[in-house]
C-alpha cells in the first residue's frame, strides 16, 4: 500500500497532543440544519445489503441479519451476512496469513491507518450520527458522543502505539543494549455489545490492529450497519486485506466457534456478564493444537449507584441522577440504576426528580427527542418485566409503562421506583432500560455498604460537599469509575481510563495508558555490546 494513500490531513507523532473531538452545538441552527440533512442523505441509503468480508473477499451467506429502527422498524437500516460457526475456520484462517506481513509493517505505518480513518470520520461526523440515531435510537447528543468518542480512541492509540514503540528498559545494563518491545499477539476476536456500536466496536478493533494483531470483528446482531461503515473507512484508507475480517454472526454459533478457535490467541470482548464469562470459561479451555494460554479482556455489566449524601447540593444531584439515569434509556453500562440517598434529603430528592423525570420528552430519536426507544423487541420485553418486578418492591414515582406510538417504536417511559430496599431484585439487576431505583441511606457508612453490595464494580458517584467523604469515598467505593459532583456516565477517553471491578470485568481502561498493552506480548532484549560486526 503506498503511503501516499494513507497519508493523514495533519501528521501526528507520539508528541502530537491529544485533546478530545469537541462535542457538536446542537443549539445552533447550521447544525441542526446539518443533521436533518444527514438524516435524510443516510435515509436514502437505508435498506442496502453488505457482504461479510474475509481476507478481502466479499461473502454472502444464506441467512442474513436485517437491522432495523427501534423508533421504527419497519424501516431497515441494513440487510447483512449471517456467518455461521462453520465460516469460523476461514476467517480465523484469513487472520492468520495477515499476521505475518502486518505484525511487522511499522507501527508508524499502522498508526497512520487509524489517524486517516479518524480523518475520514471527522469530515463525514453528522452522516455517521445519522447511522447511530437511525439504527440503534440516539439522540443527536448521545450519536455524537459516539462519534466523538470513535474519533478520540482511533487519535489516541494511535498516538499510545507510538509511545510504546519508543520505550525502553528503565536501566541499561553495563556491557549490554537492552530493549523492551511490545510484541503483537497473534489473532484476535473482537466482540463488540450494540450499545456503542462505533466506539466500542471500532475502540477495540483499531487497539488490536494497531499493536500489530490481526482481528475477526464480530459486531453486534442489533447493530451490524454500523460496523459495516466502518469496515468500509479501513477499505477506504487501503488497510491491507485480512487485517480485519467483518464477520457479522449470532454470537452463540459464529462467535463462540472463533472464540473456541485453537488459533485464536485473544478475545476483546464488550456486553453482558453472562456471556463474558462464557467466553472466559471457553477461553480457559484448551484446544488440541492450541500453543499458548488465550487472553481475554472483558468489559461487562454494571449496576450503577450515585450516593447522595447529608450534605450534598441536592438540585446538582437531582439533574446528575436524572441524566445518569435516563441518557439514552439507561441503555449505557455506566448508567445509574440505583440512587442511594441520605435519609436527611430523601423526601425532597424524590419530589424534586419525580418532577425532573416528568419533564423528560419521549419521541423519535431522529426528531432529537432526549429519550427514545430501547434497542429491540427482546429488550422491551425485559425491561416491562422489571417494570412488574419493580412495581413489587417499591414505590412507583414515574413511568412504570410502555409507550405506544403508531410506527410501533419499543418505547418505555422513563421509570423510577422509590423506597427499594437495597436487596431488591430491581436493586441487584442489570435491567438495562430506562429504570431507576431510589434507596434510603442512613447515613453514610450505610450509603456505602449499600453501594458497594452488588456484584458489579462499573461506574459510582458521590454527591457531597465534604472533603472526608471524598476522600472516603476514594478508597472505600468498589467502582472502577468513580465521579465526584458529577454524573457518572459520559468517560472520556485519556480522562477518564474506562473499565470496571468484580463482574464488571476485567477493568482494562479503554482509552488509558494501559490498555494497548492488553494486546501485546513484552520481549526484553539484552546484546551484549561489541560482538557484532
Ligand atoms: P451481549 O452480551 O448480549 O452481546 C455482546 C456481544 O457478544 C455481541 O456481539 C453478541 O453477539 C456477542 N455474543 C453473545 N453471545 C456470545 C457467545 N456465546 N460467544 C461469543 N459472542 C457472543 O451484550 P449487548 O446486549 O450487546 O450489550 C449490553 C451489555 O453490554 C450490557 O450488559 C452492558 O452493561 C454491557 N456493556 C459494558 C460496557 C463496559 O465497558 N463494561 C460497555 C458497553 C456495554
Amino acid at each position: 500500500m503506498a503511503t501516499a494513500e494513507i497519508t493523514p490531513t495533519t501528521v501526528r507523532t507520539a508528541d502530537t497532543p491529544f485533546t478530545n473531538e469537541p462535542f457538536v452545538d446542537f443549539t445552533t441552527a447550521k447544525n441542526r440544519e446539518a443533521m436533518l440533512d444527514a438524516i435524510a442523505t443516510v435515509r436514502g441509503q437505508l435498506g442496502q445489503e453488505y457482504d461479510n468480508v474475509i481476507g478481502g473477499n466479499r461473502l454472502k451467506t444464506s441467512g442474513k441479519i436485517t437491522s432495523v429502527n427501534p423508533a421504527r422498524p419497519s424501516e431497515i437500516i441494513g440487510v447483512h451476512q449471517r456467518a455461521e460457526a462453520d465460516l469460523a475456520e476461514q476467517a480465523v484462517q484469513a487472520a492468520l496469513a495477515a499476521f505475518p506481513t502486518w505484525s511487522r509493517t511499522s507501527v508508524a505505518e499502522r498508526a497512520t491507518y487509524l489517524f486517516r480513518v479518524a480523518d475520514l470520520i471527522r469530515e463525514r461526523k453528522f452522516e455517521f450520527c445519522a447511522w447511530l440515531t437511525l439504527e440503534v435510537g440516539k439522540n443527536w447528543g448521545e450519536a455524537d458522543a459516539d462519534v466523538g468518542e470513535t474519533i478520540d480512541f482511533l487519535e489516541f492509540y494511535g498516538r499510545e502505539a507510538l509511545r510504546l514503540d519508543a520505550v525502553t528498559t528503565p536501566i541499561q545494563y553495563p556491557g549490554e543494549r537492552n530493549q523492551l518491545r511490545y510484541m503483537p499477539l497473534g489473532v484476535g476476536a473482537v466482540i463488540p455489545p450494540w450499545n456503542f456500536p462505533f466506539a466500542i466496536m471500532a475502540g477495540m478493533t483499531a487497539a488490536a490492529i494497531v499493536t500489530g494483531n490481526t482481528v475477526i470483528l464480530k459486531p453486534s446482531v442489533d447493530a451490524p450497519t454500523i460496523a459495516a461503515r466502518f469496515f468500509a473507512l479501513l477499505e477506504e484508507v487501503g488497510l491491507p486485506a485480512g487485517v480485519v475480517n467483518l464477520c457479522q454472526g449470532e454470537g452463540p454459533g459464529f462467535g463462540s466457534a472463533v472464540v473456541a478457535h485453537p488459533k485464536t490467541r485473544f478475545i476483546a470482548f464488550t456486553g453482558s456478564k453472562v456471556v463474558g464469562l462464557e467466553i472466559h470459561e471457553s477461553a480457559a479451555k484448551t484446544q488440541p493444537g492450541q500453543i499458548f494460554i488465550k487472553r481475554t479482556i472483558l468489559e461487562m455489566g454494571g449496576k450503577d449507584s450515585i450516593i447522595v449524601a447529608d450534605d450534598a447540593d441536592l438540585d446538582a444531584a437531582v439533574e446528575g441522577v436524572a441524566i445518569s439515569a435516563f441518557g439514552f434509556n439507561g441503555q449505557k453500562c455506566s448508567a445509574c440504576s440505583r440512587a442511594i440517598v441520605d435519609a436527611s434529603l430523601y423526601d425532597a430528592f424524590c419530589e424534586k426528580l419525580q418532577a425532573r423525570v416528568a419533564a423528560i420528552k419521549t419521541g423519535d430519536p431522529a426528531e432529537n427527542f432526549y429519550s427514545g426507544p430501547v434497542i429491540s423487541p427482546k429488550s422491551y420485553n425485559k425491561v416491562l418485566s422489571y417494570l412488574e418486578i419493580g412495581k413489587t418492591e417499591g414505590r412507583l414515582l414515574n413511568g412504570g409503562h410502555a409507550i405506544e406510538t403508531t410506527e410501533g417504536g419499543y418505547y418505555i417511559a422513563p421509570t423510577v421506583f422509590a423506597d427499594i430496599s437495597p436487596n431488591a431484585r430491581i436493586a441487584q439487576e442489570e435491567v438495562f432500560g430506562p429504570v431507576l431505583a431510589v434507596i434510603k441511606a442512613n447515613g453514610f457508612d450505610d450509603a456505602l455498604s449499600i453501594a458497594n453490595n452488588t456484584e458489579y464494580g462499573l461506574t459510582g458517584a458521590l454527591y457531597s460537599t465534604s472533603v472526608a467523604k471524598l476522600d472516603r469515598a476514594r478508597e472505600e467505593f468498589q467502582v472502577g469509575n468513580l465521579y465526584f459532583n458529577r454524573k457518572c456516565t459520559g468517560a472520556m477517553v485519556g480522562a477518564h481510563p474506562f473499565g470496571g471491578f468484580n463482574m464488571s470485568g476485567t477493568d482494562s481502561k479503554a482509552g488509558g495508558p494501559d490498555y494497548l498493552l492488553l494486546f501485546t506480548q513484552a520481549k526484553s532484549i539484552a546484546e551484549k555490546l561489541g560482538t557484532t560486526k
